[in-house]
């Protein structure tokens, strides 16, 4: 049986990598500090016989010297804020994630001789002047920003990779997520998403901010995971940087128009003042995915707002909200 560590076990990909996982019949051992990820999102995985979970900051030295970890065949490097709103909250705990972190799960993985796949981010690329994003794409990323802790210690967290990937042979792969989504996000996240959906169907007033015609690109949570686990898989993924995303480009405006008509809403739509620094546009190319791991997206954005609108109305029926 092969075990896998998950970081950022707690957080919304992180608990859905591990459920996959423990279905293929792993054992996993999923790590995380709770600052942005939750309790709730572990119900489905604490009392598994394999899964088991350790509350560390990857970014300590003590977290690395866990005995059980140097049993680990497999490191996702999950752990890291991922939403705006939480990482210019938590700056320097989320330089520290990919950062310290980063390199700490690739000592880990060079000790264990276990590989290790680390997700960076379509952030990588910042406000791209390119359209759409090859990964050759070296992006347009400024440092002096409120965005400027995430995007440039993701980068640096790609560096770490390429060190040890190359000084030390641990076969290390760069997944570059483009937005991901499911009911699995935290309703308050803060980001498109999970803003419109928990909007449409409380009644509140959608909030699209600036004009809308900004861009992006919505990957659901199954494909992404799938993506991740192929990359894992595959040895020809080794050393190199992938985008996961969904090619399929929508303006923010049109998704708030479509999250409104799916959930059958009477919100109003608003706008709001435009963050700073936000990617006026964001679309990944994927035929280097398709082509190292024969993998593209199979959920539609209608067919994915439709499975995340019906699995927040239970929720919120629940009372049980992630
Ligand atoms: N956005 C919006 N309304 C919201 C939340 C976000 O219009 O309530 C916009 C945001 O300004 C950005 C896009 O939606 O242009 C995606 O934002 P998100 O925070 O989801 O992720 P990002 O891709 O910016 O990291």
């Amino acid at each position: 049986m092969k075990t896998a560590l998950v970081t950022g076990a707690a957080g919304f990909l992180g608990s859905h990598l591990a459920v996959r996982l423990l279905a293929q019949g792993y054992q996993v051992i999923g790590i995380d500090n709770l600052s942005t990820g939750t309790k709730l999102n572990l119900s489905g995985l604490n009392g598994q016989e394999r899964f088991r979970f350790l509350e560390c900051n990857i970014a300590e030295t003590d977290c690395l010297n866990l005995g059980e970890l140097a049993g680990a065949d497999e490191i996702y490097h999950l752990a890291s804020a991922a939403s705006p709103k939480f990482y210019q909250q938590f700056p320097f705990e989320t330089i520290q994630a990919n950062t310290t972190g980063t390199w700490n799960m690739l000592e880990l993985a060079r000790r264990a001789g276990a590989k290790l796949v680390y997700t960076s981010t379509s952030e990588a690329y910042g406000d791209p002047t390119v359209h759409p994003q090859p990964e050759e794409y070296r992006g347009n990323v400024n440092t002096w920003g409120p965005r400027a802790c995430y995007d440039e210690s993701k980068r640096l967290g790609e560096v770490y990779c390429y060190e040890y990937a190359h000084r030390y042979q641990v076969p290390v792969k760069v997944a570059r997520i483009f937005n991901t989504y499911s009911a699995g996000l935290r309703n308050d996240d803060g980001r498109v998403i999970s803003n419109f959906v928990y909007q449409a169907i409380r009644g509140d007033d959608i909030t699209v901010y600036g004009d809308g015609l900004q861009t992006r690109s919505f990957c659901y949570v199954d494909d992404t995971v799938r993506a991740l686990m192929l990359m894992m898989d595959r040895d020809q993924a080794s050393g190199e940087i992938i985008n996961v995303g969904n090619p399929v480009e929508y303006t923010v405006l049109d998704v708030a128009k479509l999250v409104q008509r799916l959930a059958g809403s009477t919100s109003a739509i608003v706008f709001r003042l435009l963050p700073q620094d936000d990617p006026k546009v964001r679309r990944p190319v994927i035929d280097k995915a398709r082509r190292l791991l024969g993998w593209e997206p199979e959920v539609g954005l209608e067919g994915g707002l439709r499975k995340t609108i019906a699995a927040c109305r239970r929720l919120l029926a629940q009372g049980g909200l992630p």
